[in-house]
């Protein structure tokens, strides 16, 4: 027996269900990754990081004897090519939350239907599947309190180890590796699952002083696992699992049920990009082009607030505390619609993504799901509170 999976943004073996569900159930196993060009040129800073990925994950297959093949094109029309070709009877790949996410979902599942081969879908993105928690009433949670008191009662999935070796049918074609795209923050770090295990072995011994220091912005005491939960080079459940081996890990842990909280909040209301998340919030957005071109490129004359948009640019990543005051600032100061600076971090950031980056835009500028929409960071007193010696704003003048 056959099996392909197809990864999308799990680009790991390490507790990765669809791998291991394949490896377990299957003799031969063909692991595949489709450049799409539908979704390339958003970001170059995470085009690159996903090319350094998919690069890593394609060393570490072959380091197990097997091999990441890779194509370009439609993933929908390449999996089943491939599959063909191997004569698969069977397709694994991780579900997803959004709309693009899901009508890939749907068109292989039908394609798949058409060719006799079984699509399965699998957990991995989250630590709680979105969907699985359901408010009495509700579809979902909107609040994030009655969420998480829900997710720490919920039983987790177990955790998966490595998957079993398998090997490579012999004579498929794996396909080459596009040359690196050149990303635009000369201070990225550098994709992949091995980067990405090595960064969680050197901070969890921190979990314990996370409360103290993840809000010092020049303390920069906060794990910077984002871009690769973002990717999935990491399981979101191994890192809370890491985390809680430790004394102490509570605060660290509910960070990441804010990660899930969002998905399931992005799963049920697709257009979180686009439209105010809560019902009857009022929007009047006003500022000017000039204004917001300050902003993006940190010359707003606000230190703490340039300094952030400088970090954003260098290492294509920006410190929560920042991203809260940076936000506030350009809504609430300048009066900007959340949406354009929805846009300017979706550039950059390589943790960008839609459920975590609109979700958190919207609780700042006041439509989203926030109990306090008035709520305005005062630049200088945040300063004043996390920045006090002056050095964050320092190194990133
Ligand atoms: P840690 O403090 O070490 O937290 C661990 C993990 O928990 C993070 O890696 C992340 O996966 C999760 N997490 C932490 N805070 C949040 C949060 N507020 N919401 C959701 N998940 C969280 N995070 C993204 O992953 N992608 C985004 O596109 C994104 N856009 C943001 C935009 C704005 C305006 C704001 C205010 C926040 C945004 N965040 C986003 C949330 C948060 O700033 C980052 O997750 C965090 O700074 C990443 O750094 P870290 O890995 O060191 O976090």
């Amino acid at each position: 027996r056959t099996a392909v999976v197809l990864f999308t943004r799990d680009l790991r073996l390490h507790d990765n269900p669809a791998l291991a569900a394949a490896c377990a159930n299957a003799e031969q196993v063909v692991p595949l990754f489709v450049f799409d060009p539908a979704l390339a040129g958003r970001s170059p800073n995470r085009d690159r990081f996903l090319h350094q990925s998919v690069a890593d994950l394609r060393a570490v297959l072959r380091d197990r004897g097997s091999d990441l093949v890779l194509r370009q094109g439609d993933p929908v029309a390449e999996t089943i090519r491939l599959a063909g070709e191997v004569g698969a009877e069977g397709v694994a790949l991780a579900a997803d939350v959004s709309r693009y996410a899901k009508r890939r979902e749907r068109r292989l599942t039908e394609e798949g239907e058409r060719h006799r081969l079984s699509v399965r879908l699998f957990p991995g993105l989250t630590i709680v599947d979105p969907g699985a928690l359901k408010p009495g009433g509700g579809d979902h949670y909107r609040v994030f309190s009655p969420y998480h008191r829900s997710w720490q009662a919920t039983k987790w999935r177990d955790q998966i180890g490595l998957p079993k070796k398998r090997p490579l049918p012999s004579g498929v074609d794996v396909g080459r590796l596009p040359d690196e795209p050149a990303g635009e923050s000369p201070g990225a770090v550098p994709g992949g699952e091995t980067a990405a295990r090595r960064r969680l072995r050197g901070w969890v011994g921190n979990v314990e002083r996370y409360d103290d220091l993840h809000n010092d912005l020049a303390g920069d005491g906060t794990s910077r696992l984002s871009p690769y939960l973002r990717f999935g080079c990491l399981s979101p459940l191994e890192v809370a699992h890491a985390a809680l081996a430790r004394p102490a890990a509570d605060p660290f842990v509910r960070q990441l049920c804010w990660r899930d909280f969002y998905y399931q909040v992005a799963q049920a209301f697709p257009e979180i990009g686009r439209k105010a998340y809560r019902r009857g919030a009022t929007e009047s957005w006003q500022g000017d082009d000039a204004a917001f071109d300050r902003w993006a490129e940190g010359r707003t004359g606000v230190p703490i607030v340039d300094a952030g948009m400088h970090q954003l640019r260098r290492e294509g990543w920006m410190h929560n505390r920042a991203r809260l005051v940076t936000a506030s600032y350009l809504t609430k100061d300048l009066g900007v619609d959340w949406r354009r600076g929805l846009g300017e971090f979706g550039r950059w950031l390589l943790d960008g993504d839609l459920p975590n980056n609109a979700g958190n835009w919207q609780w700042t500028a006041g439509t989203g799901n926030d109990t306090r929409p008035y709520r305005r960071f005062n630049p200088e007193r945040q300063r004043e509170r996390y920045d006090p010696d002056g050095e964050y704003v320092a190194r990133y003048s």
